[in-house]
């Protein structure tokens, strides 16, 4: 297929590409040093990548794209078990790493190459065909093991595209971001996003909110963060002028992998007249949906469906639902070129993924407005509560409870209940631990601003929730205490 990155062999050498700390290569120095990875890999089918944070995650990951090699990005900080899940299931033939890295046991038994950051090659002729696999990314394991998603050439293709149509997307965008490299959200969007348009992309190693404010300020144009960055960056917006700045002048900023509390979105929103716009994606379907650059950000939506994405909202029954009045709750379900082909080894799991006539199952329920704008409520396992004959979304009423200014983080689950078929229950991280709000207070709380029937019947208060490695919440482990 054609390249996924011309701006390796077409673009001038000598543009910034990327930086991670203080350490950066151009266009051609990247060429080059991939180049020469990819030269000594070519003979493999799989690699694994030891995705930490570093240029030389950036390069592997490149090189086996050039090379036509599929890549499995290990999560660094997975532990050894996990490690052990996905290198049996995925079973690369060796192990791409920066140097400086030390591997714990079940990688250390793969054999090693370490990349080059400034070696010299040439880029290889691409033999590649588009329905090839590029990546075999795991899930991140919110609801059960990581799958491993095999994630076809034309899948990062044309997720990309349809994200530079909708963001206004180029090469003169500089990018920053410190998300983790072993995900969709980092990897493919965050690092393979910018080199696709022969832009840059600088990574904060470990995010912070001085190294957004810095690169914001030093000539930076976008954002891609996760909720519980924009949580951290709605914290220290009111005393933080140099933020604010930053934020202000940013050209898009983006956020995604979980649900933005609308309470962030609007404190964001209030210290610097910018709108954080929400992307909906997963592993297997990379993205979905997003606002778009030029279009409204409503607080607690992810937009409309990117370009040449279907999709369809589906009742229980399988039947589409009638009509987007914004509240009629349907799974989402969703078809297009950027969908992953299948789960490695598990041809169970994929084929329950997929309905008889092609659709992915995402198992995110949603609604969507009059306009096509799509509210996501939660995921069917964990998010939808079925309680004294409602349908009730555990997103709407977490973004009720974070308006209570006794209330730092809100989870809510459902729990079985003889009466009501389940009750709902609120976890929350109170403000002030020595004053955790009362149950009737959050029930009336949340009563006045939904509904009656969605105030919650039990609270427990935690110290902190339960959070895996990209700041979602394991409602897993709230659920099983
Ligand atoms: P696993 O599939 O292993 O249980 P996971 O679903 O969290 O883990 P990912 O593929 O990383 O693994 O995450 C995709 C999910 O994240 C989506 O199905 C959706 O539930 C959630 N998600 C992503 N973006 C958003 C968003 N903007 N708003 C709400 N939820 C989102
Ligand atoms: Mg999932």
């Amino acid at each position: 297929m054609s390249s996924l990155f011309p701006a390796l062999t077409d673009g001038p050498p000598g543009r910034p590409a990327l930086r991670f700390g203080e350490r950066s290569l151009t266009y051609g120095e990247l060429a080059a040093a991939a180049g020469a990875t990819a030269g000594r890999i070519r003979e493999a089918r799989r690699v694994a990548v030891w995705a930490t944070p570093a240029l030389e995650t950036a390069v592997a990951v490149v090189a086996a794209l050039l090379a036509g090699v599929a890549a499995v990005p290990l999560n660094p900080r997975s532990g050894e078990k996990e490690l052990g899940h996905v290198l049996s299931d995925s079973a690369p033939e060796l192990v791409l790493t920066a140097p400086d890295a030390e591997l714990p046991a079940p990688v250390r038994d793969l054999p090693r190459l370490d990349v080059d950051a400034h070696g010299t090659g040439a880029v290889p002729e691409d033999r590649t065909s588009d329905g090839d696999p590029a990546l075999i990314v795991y899930t991140s394991g919110t609801t059960g093991p990581p799958k491993g998603a095999v994630l076809p050439r034309r899948a990062v293709a044309a997720t990309l595209d349809a994200l530079a149509d909708a963001w206004r997307w180029t090469g003169e965008d500089v990018l920053v971001h410190g998300l983790p490299l072993f995900h969709v959200h980092g990897l493919v969007l965050g690092t393979l996003g910018p080199l696709r348009l022969g832009g840059c992309v600088r990574h904060l190693g470990r995010f912070s909110t001085e190294g957004v404010a810095r690169e914001l300020n030093a000539g930076a144009t976008m954002l891609f963060g996760v909720p519980t960055m924009y949580h951290r960056i709605a914290e220290a917006l009111p005393d933080d002028q140099e933020l604010v700045k930053a934020l202000t002048g940013a050209r898009l900023l983006v956020s995604g992998s979980a649900a933005l509390p609308v309470r962030d979105h609007e404190r964001i929103a209030a210290a610097t007249g910018r709108r954080v716009i929400e992307r909906y994606g997963m592993t297997e379907t990379l993205m979905n949906t997003s606002v778009r650059a030029d279009g409204e950000a409503r607080p607690g939506t992810v937009g409309v469906p990117l370009p040449g994405v279907g999709l369809r909202l589906v009742e229980d029954d399988g039947s589409p639902v009638a009509s987007y009045d914004g509240e009629t709750v349907g799974e989402i379900q969703v078809r297009g070129p950027n969908l992953f082909t299948e789960y490695l080894n598990r041809p169970d799991a994929t084929a329950a993924a997929f309905t008889a006539d092609g659709w992915f199952r995402t198992g995110d329920m949603a609604v969507r407005d009059p306009d096509g704008y799509v509210r996501i409520v939660g995921r069917r396992a964990t998010d939808l509560i079925k309680s004294g004959g409602y349908k009730i979304g555990a997103g709407e009423i977490e973004n009720a409870l974070l308006e209570h200014p006794g209330v730092r983080e809100a989870a809510v689950t459902g729990e079985p209940d003889p009466d009501l078929g389940e009750r709902i229950v609120a976890w929350i991280v109170p403000a002030d631990p020595q004053a955790p709000p009362p149950l009737e207070e959050l029930a009336d709380h949340v009563a006045r601003r939904l509904a009656p029937h969605k105030r919650p019947r039990v609270v427990h208060h935690l110290d902190a929730l339960p959070r895996n490695d990209m700041g979602k919440i394991m409602k897993r482990a709230l659920s099983h205490d």
